[in-house]
């Protein structure tokens, strides 16, 4: 079910010149599982996404935290859909800025004191990503010990400077560099001269793009509860589905 004032928004979008449609994947266009390894896409959201990347004037992305490789074997798109890893720090081209030797120490040392604090909390887990770490807590039994690791982490490897640390939900990963879905956005909307950009993502980090999308015809889309500063809002998957359907019709 696609709210009214939505609806409004996708029918002026659906006819500008030259648009983005950008959506995170898990939450979104993948419904949250317990195991990460098994996300996949809702039947029919890859369809529709495919549908709209073929029209004419109309550029699909789908930015996300997971590295590129892993996001790309989950959802199945392919060019042209663009993908982009690492919460906007990795490109087909390759990574945006290749990490120094300071910034590959630091990432290193994240690690090294994420996989420390995660062997006193059993149950947490470390997850290496290209351009730092994310600890796990979700399948950490007890609340508080949960919160314990978490905090453990952001006094001590995300306090480290040069380490820049994103919240989200029962996770809190480290980047050593300063790469962001709101930059990732940016930098796609400038590279295809888009008029408006449509955004969908469930998560903290996406908070990150939705403060980008300040033009006119932008649409932020807060996909689930919780604060937001998205204009709009959809209260699942299936939903978000329904968006990109509704927008490839309206193109069409
Ligand atoms: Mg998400």
């Amino acid at each position: 079910m696609i709210p009214a004032d939505l609806r409004a928004a996708l029918e002026l979008f659906a006819g500008l010149p030259r648009v983005l449609v950008a959506t995170d994947y898990d939450g979104v266009t993948a419904p949250i599982v317990s195991d990460p390894a098994a996300a996949h896409p809702l039947p029919g959201t890859v369809e529709a996404l495919v549908a709209l990347a073929a029209l004419p004037g109309v550029t699909v992305a789908v930015v996300s935290g997971r590295d590129r490789a892993t996001l790309d074997r989950l959802s199945g798109v392919e060019e042209p859909i663009v993908t982009v890893g690492s919460h906007g720090a990795e490109w087909a081209e390759g990574f945006e800025s290749p990490l120094d030797a300071a910034a590959l120490a630091r990432r290193d040392a994240v690690l090294a004191g994420l996989e420390e604090i995660a062997a006193r909390h059993p149950g947490a887990a470390v997850e290496r990503k290209p351009l730092g770490a994310a600890l796990h807590v979700r399948n950490v039994a007890d609340a508080a010990d949960a919160d314990g690791a978490l905090e453990q982490a952001r006094r001590g490897p995300a306090s480290v400077p040069g380490v820049h640390a994103t919240e989200g939900k029962a996770v809190l990963e480290l980047t050593v560099t300063d790469a962001s879905k709101g930059r990732a956005l940016t930098l796609i909307r400038d590279r295809v001269g888009a008029q408006a950009v449509l955004y969908l993502g469930d998560d903290v980090t996406d908070e990150k793009a939705f403060a980008v999308l300040e033009s006119a015809g932008d649409v932020s889309v807060k996909v689930g509860d919780g604060e937001t500063a998205a204009r709009f809002r959809v209260r699942g998957p299936e939903d978000a589905r329904a968006v990109f359907e509704d927008l490839a019709a309206l193109r069409a």
